[in-house]
């Protein structure tokens, strides 16, 4: 069910790169750190204990299978047969929580005690809290000073479940400052602690790590149209990258089956001409960040452009390497949506299906408008999280459409 590194040309091979991209360009003071969860990865994930314990939960604890639901009246407007995968409905609202459950059984079958994780928007912090609440772990996460101000709702939720956040004060006590920090208690704290990455980048073994738990979403797909068509794959396939999570878990078990095509969305804020944007493989060009070479948003010099989207859960100058690999191969189709394109397929799918989507799943929705289907394509679009934590921006723009 989980195979070994190496088992496709999309996986990561042994030496931790998807084709060009990949690898663990660490500090030697993390090395230790990244060489334990590296020797001890698979076979935990392989084993039963870790099996039993993680379907369990998911089960029971995250409300899977989550749905994968005919949108009918979605299917007429773009004509094609349109699924939706539920990610919306799990536990605490989107995809993430099947990550941060894996890496908190995996943080335990290695004897560890605390947890800590680094967090933007607040999406993958609360996910970490969650668990962490879950499982009687020590938990703190590092955010942006900046980031705290801007998320007020998610800090909240993070001390309501128990969870220390600490405010990055450095550079622009944004993300990657609150990664950096993150980094440095790692570094400090070897014996007892793991780092709870939320999506598929940082150092080899997280991209990998992460994909394989996140692929649960692609496994039930396979069943769930088994049973309603009779056929276990789509035509396509349709996410949203911000590092690219959800994409991997929704691409992974069909990454070999070139009959399907596998599309991902990035967001292009304003505009991918613009400088306010975070669509990646349209702008980037390849470096390395946190700790992985992919395909990054930087200047001449390497110094890491500030990307822009309206959806916070996006907003990342970089894609994990899977991507860049999937982008450079051609076998994924790349592609991106504006701020204003998305937030009308949010409203859009309130009105045809009764489903308040997340900003960042809506980005995937905006493709629905640009492709060119026949009518019996059957297209899955992995509806990523909800947009409960998306009202205000939703509403402002409500309130200009009318005016
Ligand atoms: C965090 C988040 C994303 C983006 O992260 P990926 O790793 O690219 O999946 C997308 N959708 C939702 C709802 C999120 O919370």
């Amino acid at each position: 069910m989980i195979e070994k590194v190496g088992h496709s040309e999309f996986s990561v091979n042994e030496k931790g790169f998807y084709g060009q991209f990949g690898g663990a360009f660490i500090p030697e003071m993390l090395y230790p750190n990244v060489k334990e969860l590296e020797d001890n990865y698979l076979r935990i994930l392989n084993s039963e204990k870790f099996q039993t314990e993680f379907r369990g939960l998911l089960k029971d604890y995250v409300g899977r299978p989550s749905p994968l639901y005919f949108a009918k009246r979605l299917s007429e407007k773009y004509g094609a047969q349109i699924y939706l995968k539920r990610e919306d409905l799990n536990h605490t609202g989107a995809h993430k929580v099947n990550n941060t459950i894996g890496q908190i059984l995996l943080a335990k079958e290695l004897g560890k005690t605390r947890i800590i994780a680094e967090t933007g928007a607040g999406q993958h912090g609360v996910a970490t809290a969650t668990v962490c609440a879950l499982m009687n772990m020590e938990c703190v996460v590092y955010m942006g000073a900046v980031d705290i101000v801007r998320q007020e709702p998610n800090v909240k939720r993070m001390l309501m479940l128990g969870a220390k956040v600490v405010p990055a004060e450095s550079g622009s006590k944004t993300l990657k400052d609150a990664t950096n920090e993150a980094i440095r208690d790692w570094i400090n704290n070897p014996v007892d602690t793991h780092y709870i990455i939320g999506s598929v980048v940082g150092p080899h073994p997280y991209p990998d790590l992460v994909a394989r738990l996140q692929s649960v979403i692609s496994e039930e797909i396979k069943w769930q149209l088994q049973e309603k068509i009779g056929r276990d794959y789509p035509d396509v396939v349709v996410a949203c990258v911000g590092g690219g999570s959800n994409a991997a878990g929704a691409f992974y078990h069909f990454l070999d089956n070139k009959k399907v095509q596998l599309v991902a969305v990035e967001a292009a804020g304003l505009g991918v001409n613009t400088d306010k944007t975070a669509a990646t493989t349209a702008r980037g060009t390849e470096g390395v960040i946190h700790a992985s070479r992919t395909i990054l948003m930087q200047t001449e010099d390497g110094q890491i452009v500030e990307p822009h989207s309206i959806s916070a859960g996006l907003d990342y100058p970089g894609i994990g390497p899977i991507h860049a690999h999937l982008f450079k191969s051609e076998r994924g189709t790349f592609v991106s949506a504006t701020d204003d394109e998305s937030v009308e397929a949010g409203f859009e799918l309130c009105r045809l299906e009764g489903i308040i989507p997340a900003l960042e799943s809506a980005h995937a929705l905006a493709y629905l408008k640009k492709a060119k289907f026949k009518k019996d394509d059957v297209v899955v679009v992995n509806l990523s999280g909800r947009g409960d934590k998306d009202l205000a921006t939703y509403i402002k723009y409500f309130d200009q459409e009318k005016k």
